[in-house]
């Protein structure tokens, strides 16, 4: 491995069926001093409750198109068949600039992509408590139009196969515990050799390392 592969910035992707409670483990994540989110764009209208820029920019399919032949996705993906969403690289130069960690939150098909590019980032997948639980909420968070949710349970139930890819798999039973699991990753991960922080870098090369 290069020096100019390990200075790259520590790139986490957080992963899980709609209704896991991701977004909230992310906010928790973005809690430890050092990191930044990635803010998606997606072609997928806002919801009411949504402003853009937060969590997502908000683009026409043109736009999405554009930014996508020209190469400025680091991932992108069609997620339910109907929308796409994308990670602009812009966040990743950002996160380098300003020495800080980035903090992914996308689908199953854009984790893949992202471990291709960049074998180093720690992928997370949030696990619901039960089947039973990830419907109820899907259910009670009354956003989303029938026809939507069983969409989402659809996919839920093909996103859960593929637990494997990812590093760390934390249950989001009790939201206090899991976002203390998913802090401990974050601040663990920064310790792991193949991240070789700028201190560690120096102390070894005074060792002659
Ligand atoms: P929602 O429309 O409910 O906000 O998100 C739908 C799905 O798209 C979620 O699984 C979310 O993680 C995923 N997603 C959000 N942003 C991105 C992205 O930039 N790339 C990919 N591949 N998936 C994303």
């Amino acid at each position: 491995m290069t020096l100019a592969q390990v200075q790259q910035p520590l790139v986490f992707i957080v992963s899980g069926p709609s209704g896991s409670g991701k977004s909230t483990l992310v906010l928790k994540m973005l809690e430890v001093a050092g990191t930044m989110f990635s803010i998606s764009c997606t072609t997928r209208p806002p919801r009411p409750t949504e402003s853009a820029g937060k969590w997502y920019d908000f683009v026409s399919e043109a736009e999405f198109e554009r930014m996508a032949a020209h190469g400025e996705f680091l991932e992108y993906a069609q997620v339910f068949g109907k929308h796409w969403y994308g990670t602009p690289r812009r966040w990743l130069d950002e996160a380098q600039r300003k020495g800080l960690d980035l903090v992914l939150e996308i689908d199953v098909q854009g984790a893949e992509q992202v471990k291709k590019k960049l074998p180093n980032a720690v992928a997370i997948f949030i696990l619901p408590p039960a089947r039973e639980e990830l419907e109820r909420r899907l259910r009670t968070r009354d956003q989303d139009p029938e026809e939507a949710i069983q969409r989402r349970l659809n996919r839920a139930q093909q996103e859960m196969q593929r637990y494997m890819e990812y590093d760390f798999l934390v249950v989001n039973d009790d939201v206090e515990r899991a976002g203390r699991e998913v802090q401990a990753i974050t601040v663990a991960a920064r310790c792991l050799r193949s991240c070789l922080s700028e201190r560690a870098r120096k102390i070894l090369e005074s060792f002659g390392g």
